[in-house]
């Protein structure tokens, strides 16, 4: 699933979730939940869906700081929690979108998401079958009018968040082309600019999912 509807699905459940408990949802928390959503993607530049995605020990954290949060009272302790658990809920429910590789709409791998307490990967449910799939942005949509309808973020915030979901449409749109779009794009650049700028090469390996290798000059 695409960063993005990991970070709507957090507010969405934010909105839902604090005022049920009682607290008011106001932008300090609700920026947390987004941002402890989006969070675990941060990977991509590493082993896609292992370095940063904890399935079991983020849902841990995130129950010990609700035990935290219950003893101390504490604002701060409270924002830290809704973020972690936002991240938490990110990699747990990355296991029903699809394998993390190459062409995840021709899969080859079992990649899901990796559990670093067992040891191994999860196996992809693939009820979304990959981040920018037509079904992964009516989800995102799905969530980010939960989370504009509760009229619980303010109207700014709302024009960010309708422009995100524009994003998240234009890539879905281009999701299948992105690889030959990057190789257009950089055709364009002037042969000795080409020399200068480092030259980033995505790889997917069938173990690790993602490594990102960048070098400079040609
Ligand atoms: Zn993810």
């Amino acid at each position: 699933m695409m960063a993005l509807t990991h970070g709507f699905m957090a507010l969405a459940a934010a909105v839902l979730l604090l005022p049920a408990l009682g607290e008011s949802a106001g932008p300090v928390l609700l920026a947390a939940a987004f941002l402890g959503g989006l969070a675990p993607d941060a990977d991509l530049v590493a082993s896609h869906r292992k370095t940063l995605h904890f399935p079991v020990w983020l849902s841990v954290a995130a129950l010990a700081l609700s035990s935290l949060v219950v003893v101390t009272g504490s604002p701060a302790v409270f924002v830290l929690t809704v973020a972690v658990g936002a991240a938490a809920l990110h990699s747990v429910s990355d296991v029903l979108g699809g394998s993390a590789e190459r062409e995840p709409w021709n899969p080859v791998t079992e990649n899901g998401v990796y559990n670093h307490v067992l040891g191994r990967w999860h196996r992809p449910r693939r009820y979304v079958r990959y981040s920018g799939a037509p079904e992964d942005f009516l989800v995102c949509l799905a969530f980010a009018v939960v989370a504009i309808d509760s009229g619980l973020t303010a109207p700014a915030a709302d024009r960010a968040l309708l422009a995100l979901v524009a994003f998240a449409g234009v890539y879905a749109l281009c999701r299948k082309r992105l690889a030959a779009i990057g190789s257009a794009v950089s055709s364009l650049v002037p042969t000795r600019l080409r020399a200068v700028l480092p030259t980033v090469r995505v790889e997917e390996s069938e173990t690790d999912g993602t490594t990102v290798d960048v070098r400079f000059g040609r």
